[in-house]
């Protein structure tokens, strides 16, 4: 008993999503407390190659259910088949990232297994069967410790947060049987993906992030990102002006990211924006104003005129090449 299955995501070019190698990590936390197996389940068009892929990570067994009705990975589509394989694997834990996709499908799936569910997780406390979960509350302001008790519990997990297992030998791969699905209620109308040579945000060791105090001219900030082979980030205020794309912000209502470095550049240093980097390994702040409450987050601070410093300091990076 204690088995935790853990829900397979793919990159829109079909790879594996790393986030799934740190699903993978805190389903492992989980099962060194309870003993039981880590599955795993890919829904997919074709499901064997990310079956293949995910397989050598510390996973026993990869249920795999493929089907042109499962394009898009809508969730009421993807929902049936991760409930399936929860029955076929004895499951008492469903784990996944907490990603859109895995926003998306969990609830759906909990609600499906009359499962309660913990979503965001940052750590498993306690030991034995008698664990409880860490998840953030009100913009990651309160940490709160929550214990669930139903038969089967579902779990999203931040990714920034779990170490991805190494890989070893493949576990075995094994096809649902499924039945035929419903007609499906949810229509795909239109992904509109943003292609960049930069590394990805969520996924990148440095992230170079414009606020406000960029009026807008984000050309420092992409020419020391490209010097530090960086990913770009943006406060709300920046994505709401419509002078950087929705999917660059940081904070409780953008991504979260932890990065090994994390350069806030004219950004004040909300709440709301410090809840989605404060993870960040190490975090420079460089503003113009010596009382921006950002500086209390940095572990370094540059103040002056963003305009002036980030052209010296790339220009410095690049010399030192
Ligand atoms: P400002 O607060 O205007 O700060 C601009 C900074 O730039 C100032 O500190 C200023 O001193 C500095 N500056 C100006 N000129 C220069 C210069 N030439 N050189 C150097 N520095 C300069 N925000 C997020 O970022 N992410 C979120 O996910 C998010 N979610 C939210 C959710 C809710 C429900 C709410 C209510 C708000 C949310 N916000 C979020 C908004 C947040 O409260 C702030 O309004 C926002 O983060 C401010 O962005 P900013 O720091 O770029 O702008």
């Amino acid at each position: 008993m204690g088995n935790v299955l853990v829900v397979v995501e793919a990159n829109p070019d079909g790879s594996l999503r790393k986030a799934t190698l740190n699903a993978l990590g805190a389903a492992g936390a989980i099962v060194k407390r309870t003993g039981g197996q880590i599955h795993a389940v890919v829904v997919a068009v074709d499901a064997r190659p990310l079956a293949q892929a995910v397989a050598p990570y510390a996973v026993s067994v990869v249920y795999t259910a493929s089907g042109p009705s499962f394009e898009h990975g809508l969730a009421e589509g993807v929902t049936p088949a991760v409930v399936a394989a929860v029955r076929a694997a004895k499951a008492d834990f469903v784990v996944g990232a907490a990603t859109a996709f895995g926003r998306d499908v969990l609830p759906r799936v909990a609600g499906k297994l009359q499962a309660a569910m913990a979503s965001e997780v940052l750590s498993i406390e306690g030991t034995g069967s008698d664990f409880t979960f860490t998840k953030p509350l009100w913009a990651g302001a309160v940490i709160g410790t929550v214990k669930l008790s139903s038969p089967i519990v579902v779990l999203s997990v931040r990714p920034t947060e779990f170490q991805a297992p190494a890989a070893g030998s493949a576990g075995e791969i094994r096809e649902l049987q499924l039945e035929a699905p419903a007609p499906m209620r949810t229509r795909f109308l239109d992904f509109k993906q943003v292609l960049s040579t930069r590394p990805s945000l969520t996924e990148a060791r440095v992230v170079v992030s414009g606020g406000r105090g960029t009026k807008g001219d984000f050309q420092p900030i992409e020419a020391l990102a490209d010097a530090l082979g960086a990913a770009i980030g943006a406060s709300r205020a920046v994505c709401d002006a419509g002078w950087q794309p929705n999917d660059l912000q940081v904070g409780q209502t953008g991504k979260v990211v932890a990065p090994q470095l994390y350069i806030a550049v004219g950004i004040s240093g909300a709440i709301q924006h410090v809840a989605g980097m404060k993870g960040s390994k190490t975090i420079v702040a460089i503003n113009k104003d010596p009382d921006a409450p950002i500086f209390t987050v940095a572990d370094y601070g540059l103040v002056g005129d963003l305009f002036t410093l980030i052209p010296e300091l790339t220009a410095a990076i690049e010399a030192s090449k």
